[in-house]
């Protein structure tokens, strides 16, 4: 007898809706800071948003993704704008950013933040996990309207099984940020998919690189494929949940900064 998948796990879009109770207010999103150096894309400024609709178990944002109502501060976009580029425009980034939590959370703080970037020199990016653009295509239409935007989707696993253990979340929703790839490129908006392939096989990569390629022919040029890295905390949850990656990055003192997420 055929043994039938069940769809355990929470929703993140009903995750994200209970989020936002929490971390925006009007306007108004919470973030811990407000303007770091990266070593990303050569260099680059990013802001510490709070709040997230996922929680894989490898994220090494702890308190903003896993305690949202007791970390950080509400700021209107204009707060985040200047905080952003006061710190680019002292070390000459090109790109903006707000990163370890989800970044679609609290649209019009979104909008309203990409409004300012619109009439600046930067070029923001926005990093998300895809749920919510998945869900939405007039999301992805109402993106269109800034072209100093770059929207990065991080799929979390090669499938939807690796998805649901590294989660917790239904299978159902891994199909999301594949509808997201795709809203965004009809809308002919500037992105790229990247993935965590540290609990990925070969096999189960190639699957993925497939998905991908009948997806859009040519997104592989822009793919990302991400590792782990094993911050204590990180290292700690990992093994609670009786979770081995196959491939990480030790922490080192060359790495002194936390990598993206979403
Ligand atoms: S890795 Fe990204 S999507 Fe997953 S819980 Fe952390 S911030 Fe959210």
């Amino acid at each position: 007898m055929a043994v039938i998948a069940s769809d355990a796990g929470y929703c993140p879009i009903e995750l994200g809706t209970a989020m936002e109770k929490i971390v925006v207010d009007g306007n108004r999103r919470k973030y811990t800071q407000l303007g770091r150096t990266l070593r990303f894309y050569g260099g680059t400024t990013s802001a510490t948003e709070v709040g997230c609709n996922l929680r894989c178990k490898f994220c090494f944002s702890d308190k903003p993704v896993w305690k949202p109502a007791r970390t950080g501060r509400f700021y209107t976009p204009e707060q985040v704008f200047y905080g952003l580029a006061k710190n680019a425009r002292r070390h000459g980034h090109k790109t903006i950013s707000a990163s370890a939590s989800e970044g679609t959370l609290g649209r019009d703080h979104l909008f309203e933040l990409l409004d300012l970037v619109e009439q600046s020199e930067f070029v923001y990016i926005l990093e998300t996990n895809g749920m919510t653009l998945g869900a939405d295509s007039d999301f992805a239409r109402q993106l269109a309207r800034y072209k100093n935007l770059h929207v990065r989707v991080s799929l979390k696993g090669s499938n939807e099984d690796e998805y649901h253990e590294l989660t917790g979340a239904n299978r159902h929703s891994y199909r999301l940020p594949f509808l997201a790839l795709k809203h965004l490129i009809d809308a002919d908006v500037s992105c790229n998919a990247c993935v965590m392939a540290s609990f990925s096989s070969d096999v189960s990569l190639a699957g993925l690189k497939h998905a991908l390629t009948d997806l859009h022919p040519g997104i592989l040029k822009s793919l990302e494929i991400e590792h782990i890295t094993l911050f204590p905390k990180v290292r700690e949850r990992l093994k609670r949940y009786q979770l081995t990656p196959t491939k990480s990055r030790r922490l080192s003192r060359q790495q002194p900064n936390q990598p993206e997420a979403a």
